[in-house]
């Protein structure tokens, strides 16, 4: 390109609210590679980003809870189920940020709350049980409530997927494209655990502008039944908005360059590995959880990392990969959730 953009500063001109540890380690698990017979493996470890006992989706918070407080906010609403991950981190982000929040989760309330459930209640968040409803549905009911009683609610969508908070992972592809050039490292495949598609998005986007050469696999972990679009359809179409995004930064005014060209998409689905369905324990989880902990200390979550490693197992058993190559697996977090699933877990 004559007038190459600075994708950097582009990336840096959204509102932003740090809340992450960054850059998370990435880190090689060498006993589980040789049982295994190679490839060499690697771990980025988005688990460990620090806020509230991590996980993935406190780097798309950054960007949400940014836009919250440019936009005058004083409430986060979102929804998820009874133990998600994603309800924990935007409860305990409402915290640092000094924002009320309510939760619009799945099910109903248990006698003892436990795992993220528990973490939700000490985090402070008001928590709305919406019975067979856990995706968020009960949302613009609550927020609609909120606004009645002159509260300035920020709508955070199911697993914080929309173009926003993408843009924590086209930020984290970034990161990563540094951490492997200064690692000397190609791996044929990146890994990971995708659901409402907004890590995968983001992660597709910020590879293609910021040059990370690794094939990205997606492991489908839950199916979006009946009417709405597929998972694959929720990716690309969080792609082409955050894409859009990201354009209509790059081509404003006081900015020269010509904006990005939108290229072609092929985002990896692999949607072998459902199992029993969401949030079901079944052998491949946990031999997966079982091998990672005893081979290399590494703790899983029951519901998406200890899936999608289970998928990269078969992945790797079935002559997927080369010995000689190397393939990282990004750990989204989730290890709250082990607690609560205990009797799933252990023989
Ligand atoms: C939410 C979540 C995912 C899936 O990320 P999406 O962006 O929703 O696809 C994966 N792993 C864990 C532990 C999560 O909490």
């Amino acid at each position: 390109m004559d007038n190459p953009m600075n994708y950097d500063d582009i990336l840096a001109s959204f509102p932003r609210r740090r809340l992450a540890f960054l850059p998370t380690p990435i880190v090689e698990l060498p006993r589980l590679s040789r049982f295994l017979g190679g490839p060499r493996i690697y771990v980025k470890r988005d688990d460990q980003t620090g806020l509230a006992f991590g996980g993935n989706k406190t780097r798309k918070l950054e960007f949400l809870v940014g836009e919250a407080l440019a936009q005058g906010c004083d409430t986060l609403i979102t929804g998820g189920a009874a133990q998600s991950n994603h309800c924990r981190q935007t409860a305990a982000a409402a915290s640092v940020a000094g924002l009320e929040c309510h939760l619009a989760l799945g099910g109903e309330a248990p006698e003892v709350p436990g795992g993220n459930l528990l973490l939700d209640g000490l985090l402070g968040a008001t928590i709305h049980w919406g019975g067979p409803r856990r995706k968020g549905e009960d949302i613009p009911l609550i927020a609609a409530e909120l606004r009645k009683e002159g509260k300035q609610p920020y709508i955070i969508p199911y697993g914080g997927s929309n173009p926003v908070g993408a843009l924590g992972y086209v930020e984290a592809a970034r990161e990563a494209t540094a951490q492997l050039a200064a690692l000397d490292l190609g791996p044929a495949a990146i890994v990971f655990a995708s659901s409402s598609g907004g890590t995968h998005g983001g992660l597709e986007v910020g590879a293609r502008l910021f040059g990370l050469g690794s094939r990205l696999v997606g492991v489908a972990i839950d199916k979006f039944g009946g009417e709405g679009p597929s998972l694959a359809e929720r990716i690309k179409d969080i792609i082409e908005r955050t894409w859009a995004l990201f354009v209509d930064a790059a081509s404003s005014p006081s900015r020269k360059g010509a904006s990005p060209p939108q290229p072609a998409f092929e985002p990896i689905l692999r949607e072998e590995f459902l199992g029993g369905g969401y949030g079901v324990v079944g052998e491949a989880e946990r031999e997966a959880i079982g091998l990672a902990a005893r081979m290399e200390g590494l703790l899983l979550d029951p519901v998406y990392s200890g899936r999608a490693f289970a998928g990269l197992l078969l992945m790797i058993r079935s002559g997927e990969f080369k010995a000689s190559d190397s393939v990282m697996f990004w750990h989204t977090g989730g290890s709250p959730a082990l607690f609560p699933y205990a009797r799933d877990l252990l023989p």
